[in-house]
């Protein structure tokens, strides 16, 4: 946890120069899941070091915030979005039918999303071992992945998950910050917890320990949903009803950057990553009762 706290320190601070962030993405506008994304440097940061990836053809889509020094966060962001992808890859070929509507819990991916951010955590721990520069390096992984009308999110850190029904946008992921997890134990107040100086300190990262404790959650989904991921670039000066009134307003496609150029308008003290997503009809589940089913 210290060396947690330790990087994600060193990372509000602000660290060194660099080469750019390539965002992964495959073949965007096919399918019935529709994805657009945006990612930016802000007006703060020497570099960027958030990632994400849109995977139209496995259904996956991930935000990643990378933190550490040297190279180290945009090295452990790239390297997760890349190894939960080919770790899910072959978790779908292993098992064969993602299609089958198996609920939740018993469905394949429930337990493979999961196990590829295990994966992407142990990579980025090993390789963080092996080279010196790379001490340390960590990252937020929030990953979603879509099959047999349910969505399956598996989510370390404080980037976000937000799913938008109708008017209404819910963040479907837990900050896991160490001020949030005060709230969540009850023994501190929302509103404490925005003004605490270390309010940004993660309780949880890919790739700083051994072992990862990642939270699973299946979602049925329903034509018309949208997903948001984004970094905290944006969740912290941007509001949820902010959020939701870019999405709803606007052509889809454009949300994402309309939502970098508000965080931008407001300081863009941090990188900003948005990755929206929408389900059409044909990836939907017609009589989803929109119940989940969760666990950390
Ligand atoms: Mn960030």
């Amino acid at each position: 946890m210290n060396r947690v706290m330790a990087v994600a320190a060193r990372i509000k601070e602000g660290v060194s120069p660099p080469p750019p962030l390539v965002g992964i993405e495959d073949d965007e506008m096919t399918g019935p899941i529709i994805a657009f994304a945006a990612t930016d440097r802000g007006l703060r940061r020497e570099n960027n070091e958030d990632a994400y990836l849109i995977d139209a053809g496995l259904g996956l889509y991930v935000v990643a915030d990378g933190m550490g020094g040297a190279r180290g966060g945009e090295v452990a962001s790239q390297m997760a979005v890349r190894c939960m992808r080919d770790a899910l890859q072959a978790e779908v070929e292993r098992c064969g039918d993602v299609s089958a509507d198996t609920q939740a819990e018993a469905h394949p991916l429930y337990r493979g999303v999961a196990r590829a951010v295990a994966h992407a955590n142990a990579s980025i721990y090993r390789r963080a071992d092996h080279e010196p520069n790379l001490m340390g390096m960590g990252t937020t992984l929030t990953g979603l992945a879509f099959a047999a009308g349910q969505a399956f999110l598996a989510h370390v850190g404080d980037s976000r998950a937000y799913r938008i029904r109708g008017r209404t946008i819910e963040q479907v992921s837990d900050d896991h910050t160490y001020a949030q997890e005060l709230v969540r134990a009850g023994s501190l107040g929302p509103e404490e917890a925005r003004h605490l100086p270390y309010r940004h300190v993660l309780s949880r990262a890919v790739g700083v320990e051994p072992d990862v404790n990642v939270d699973v959650r299946a979602m049925r989904t329903r034509p018309g949903d949208v997903f948001v991921l984004c970094s905290d670039g944006l969740a912290n000066v941007v509001t949820e009803i902010e959020i939701r009134d870019a999405v709803l307003d606007t052509f889809l496609r454009s949300a994402p950057d309309r939502l970098v150029r508000l965080a931008n308008q407001r300081g863009g003290p941090d990188n900003i990553t948005v990755v929206v997503v929408c389900v059409n009809d044909e990836g939907a589940n017609d009589d989803g009762d929109g119940q989940d089913r969760r666990s950390a």
